[in-house]
């Protein structure tokens, strides 16, 4: 399976913010919209961050007046990213691999949507049913 039918299944909609903004309006984000990450954009939609709750945690650990830093201060700015054309188990891999659970994919230099690491388990345990009911149905028609 590609990326791009997990993003058909589940949709391009994607949370974002400006490098300026706070790290309180991040927390807000993330409660809001139920979701454990957000991507960080500039002004011209260029992605130049990601935040998770993993970056949030750490710089409340280190920082007592985190809630107004800007969320540049604290975002990874290294972002790996994928593309629509990539394979479910190629991404699992490079996710398991760099102990992240938030995969932004791009197209064409836009960004298209993000995906997580439990929509690609959700797609991974789709197909195997997929293949079991298939399995069985032929099982069962062969038996006849
Ligand atoms: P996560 O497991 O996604 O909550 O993130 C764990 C750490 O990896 C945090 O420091 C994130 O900012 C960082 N991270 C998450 N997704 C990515 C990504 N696609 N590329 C680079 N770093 C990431």
């Amino acid at each position: 399976m590609k990326i791009r039918n997990i993003l058909a299944t589940k949709g391009m909609n994607t949370i974002s913010m400006r490098p300026e903004q706070t790290v309180k309006d991040a927390i807000t984000l993330l409660t809001q919209y139920n979701i454990g990450a957000v991507v960080v954009l500039d002004a011209d939609e260029r992605l130049v961050g990601i935040l998770s709750e993993r970056d949030l945690i750490r710089a409340v650990a280190s920082d007592n007046n985190v809630m107004v830093q800007p969320v540049s201060s604290v975002m990874t700015s290294n972002v790996i990213t994928g593309t629509p054309q990539d394979d479910l188990q190629s991404v699992l891999q490079t996710m398991t691999n760099g102990r992240f659970r938030h995969l932004p994919i791009i197209d064409r230099g836009a960004m298209i949507g993000i995906v997580s690491i439990g929509d690609l388990v959700k797609s991974q345990l789709d197909e195997y049913k997929g293949e079991i009911d298939t399995l069985r149905t032929q099982l069962i028609e062969g038996e006849a």
